[in-house]
């Protein structure tokens, strides 16, 4: 493929990355009258949370949740339905149409914004430069007066369970299964994995959730954590804590995890493994650190409360700065508790 390179374009701030922090920083840019551009490397704009993240999984925890009553709760009510079923294949079409719905109201949040989007990877050439990389080879270069570094988080996988996405799989196919797998095994017991489990507990999986903490969704309040345990264990699924997993073996398509829990060793057999041990900061590619830019010892881009890096023009927001990639597993803080609730005592 021949790289050809196009004529400079110049703005005021290029957003790299269009995700819940890239759009809503272009939308309020271009409201401003500043000249703005989103950068997206993926077909659509939204970022995870539209396309692979907090949309889809929500829309199928609701369309889930709807079998539950129909199967379980209607009757209760005076309803009846008989033989209440899953068609997965329908179920799935209407979560890619939420998606779809949101992503298009995204890009014509851009139009309507004044804000330029241009498709393909985003690479900070210097201060005030940035190129875009397209599919087919053609890199556009940009001058900017300011650029905001918005390329969010990837899930973390476990050095002995590389995700092949059809048996080990991380969230973002845990959302497309054809069909319900008979036995899931989630592990990791935050926001993420119980929302999955429980969605593939309540259309038919036996879900198993392995966490190497002693409770389930850690960062939350421990009553509403253990009320939450308490009722997803009502809904079928199985919880196994402060259970380690040491190796995830593949054999004919079927998963064996090993685990530690105390002294005892586990073994755990199902058909698929959702690895879903908390997301890092993503920003390959981007060229922070070679203009200079600052990360922590996670690879977080540093910021300071104006969001500001320590390389002059350059900003970062969202997932990929330090304090917001535990999003999904907030800080325990004695300060934040104190501050959120000041007639609880604190532990
Ligand atoms: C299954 C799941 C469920 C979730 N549920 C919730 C929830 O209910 N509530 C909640 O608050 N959060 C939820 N989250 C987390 C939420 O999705 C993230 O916190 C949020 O998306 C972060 O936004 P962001 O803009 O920082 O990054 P992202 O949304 O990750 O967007 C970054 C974008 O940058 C693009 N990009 C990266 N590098 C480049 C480059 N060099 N050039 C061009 N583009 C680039 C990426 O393709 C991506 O589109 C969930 C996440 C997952 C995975």
């Amino acid at each position: 493929m021949t790289e050809e390179i196009v004529k400079m374009e110049k703005f005021d701030v290029v957003i790299i990355g269009s995700g819940p922090g890239g759009y809503v920083a272009a939308i309020r840019a271009g409201q401003l009258g500043l000249k703005t551009a989103i950068i997206e490397k993926d077909k659509e704009l939204g970022g995870t949370c539209l396309n692979v993240g907090c949309i889809p999984s929500k829309a199928l925890l609701t369309s889930s949740d709807h079998f539950v009553f129909a199967k379980k709760e209607a009757e209760k009510h005076g309803i009846v339905i008989e033989n209440a079923r899953v068609d997965l294949n329908k179920m799935q079409q209407r979560k890619d149409k939420v998606v779809k719905t949101l992503t298009g109201g995204v890009r014509a949040l851009m139009k309507t914004n004044k804000v330029t989007t241009f498709e393909g990877l985003g690479t900070i050439a210097a201060p005030g430069k940035v190129s875009v990389k397209s599919s087919d080879g053609k890199t556009q270069e940009i001058e900017t007066k300011n650029i905001i570094i918005a390329t969010g988080s990837a899930a973390i996988e476990l050095p002995f369970a590389k995700f092949d996405g059809k048996t080990i799989v991380s969230s973002t196919e845990a959302l497309t299964f054809t069909e319900p797998p008979p036995k899931f095994l989630v592990i990791g017991a935050g926001a993420i994995g119980l929302e999955l489990g429980s969605v593939w507990a309540r259309l038919g999986s036996e879900v198993t959730i392995l966490e190497f903490l002693p409770r389930i969704a850690v960062g939350y309040d421990l009553e509403l954590s253990n009320l939450l345990q308490r009722s997803l264990t009502a809904q079928g699924m199985t919880f196994h804590l402060e259970t380690k997993v040491t190796a995830v073996k593949i054999d004919n398509g079927r998963v064996t995890a090993t685990a530690t829990k105390g002294n005892e060793e586990l073994k755990f057999e199902a058909d698929k493994v959702l690895v879903s041990v908390g997301r890092r900061p993503f920003a390959e590619g981007v060229g922070a650190e070679k203009v200079g830019v600052e990360v922590d010892e996670k690879k977080r881009i540093k910021i300071d409360n104006h969001f500001r890096t320590n390389v002059e023009g350059i900003y970062a927001i969202g997932d990929v700065i330090a304090d917001r990639c535990s999003r999904i597993r907030p800080p325990m803080k004695a300060s934040l508790a104190l501050k959120s609730s000041p007639e609880r005592p604190v532990m």
